[in-house]
């Protein structure tokens, strides 16, 4: 490859300017021209295409977001309009790509790999729900914000003796509840791929743990579960326990990334650089087993990613 294309697509997860940068440094180190690619794969489309050097990238490295901006573009999914993309690709002088992104933007990658574009995926996402890979970039930041502000919420919920229903982030996949759920000491956990939707059993517990003195009880649910306000209603209904919901939102997407997904998204940038030059496409960049791997872009899309058991486990025993 000659010149590197690099874009983020789906979701925004602090790191990903981490992962921009390296490409971007990577590139340049190995003689490549470098060129960003705004607001994903519509922003291809729109021919939003700059060229970056060494400084287009300094000072990033601490910003939560990306520069690059990103968008979801559903046409993407439509086949003419991927052969544009890679038309638009080929005008710009753009032989590899790195995109930066979740499975759905995995997909894009992996069609315009078909259509000559080298691409490489790099996994981008806060709820960690990608099967490839033990690691997502913005994963780490998310599940710290998540845990300071449930602490926080846990301080006025002890003084005031209350229930807490603390809903987290994750779209259908239930990581970041899992590990705020043991981070923060939680009563309960309620994880999409897990949860048998027994309330009346929840309840019970709630009035077994005041009768036994507890001073709170918090209960993290996650996003794909929701109806937090409503539980929250039909607990303190049920219980005569002042319930109250907080859906901790948008919050857990942004701030500073932490060192390890700076380091983590640091390395897979770099990563794809050496893979296109390499000479390698249609490659997913992974972290697993405690290694930098890649896989094939159809063999990671076809794994399947399940909560780990043994966590699982002991997130009950521990409260
Ligand atoms: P996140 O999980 O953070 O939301 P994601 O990459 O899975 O990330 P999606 O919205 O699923 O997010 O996908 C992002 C973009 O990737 C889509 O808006 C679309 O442009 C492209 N994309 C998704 N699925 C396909 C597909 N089957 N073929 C081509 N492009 C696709």
């Amino acid at each position: 490859v000659q010149t590197i294309g690099v874009l983020t697509s789906g979701g925004d997860a602090p790191g990903m300017n981490a992962a921009i940068r390296a490409v971007v440094r990577q590139a340049l180190a190995k003689g490549k021209k470098v060129k960003g690619i705004k607001k994903g794969y519509a922003g291809l489309l729109a021919e939003e295409i700059i060229d970056m050097d060494a400084t287009s990238v300094s000072d990033t490295i601490s910003r939560g977001g990306t520069i690059l901006q990103t968008a979801r573009c559903l046409e993407f999914k439509e086949a003419e309009v991927q052969a544009k993309g890679a038309e638009i690709c080929r005008k710009h002088g753009i032989d590899g790509i790195v995109v930066i992104g979740g499975d759905g933007s995995f997909q894009g990658a992996q069609k315009l790999a078909r259509l000559g574009i080298n691409t490489i995926g790099v996994p981008g996402t806060i709820d960690l729900d990608i099967a490839c890979t033990d690691y997502t970039i913005g994963f780490d930041t998310a599940v710290n914000t998540a845990m300071e502000a449930i602490d926080k919420v846990r301080d006025t919920s002890t003084s005031h003796e209350r229930c807490s229903v603390i809903e987290v982030m994750g779209r259908g996949a239930g990581y970041i509840a899992l590990w705020c759920g043991i981070a923060n000491g939680s009563e309960e956990i309620l994880l999409p791929e897990k949860y048998d939707h027994d309330e009346e059993a929840i309840i019970k517990r709630i009035i077994e743990g005041r009768k036994k003195g507890k001073e709170h009880y918090i209960i993290i649910n996650a996003e794909g579960i929701g109806h937090s306000q409503e539980l929250a209603e039909k607990i303190e209904k049920a219980t005569g326990v002042e319930t109250r919901a907080t859906i901790l939102g948008h919050m857990q997407r942004g701030g500073s990334p932490t060192c390890k997904d700076r380091v983590y998204a640091s390395t897979m940038g770099a990563y794809a650089v050496d893979l296109l030059c390499e000479g390698k496409s249609n490659r997913v960049v992974a972290y697993k087993n405690g290694e930098f791997v890649d896989y094939d872009i159809e063999e990671a899309l076809a794994m399947q990613k399940t909560i780990p058991e043994y966590l699982y486990s002991i997130s009950k025993d521990l409260v």
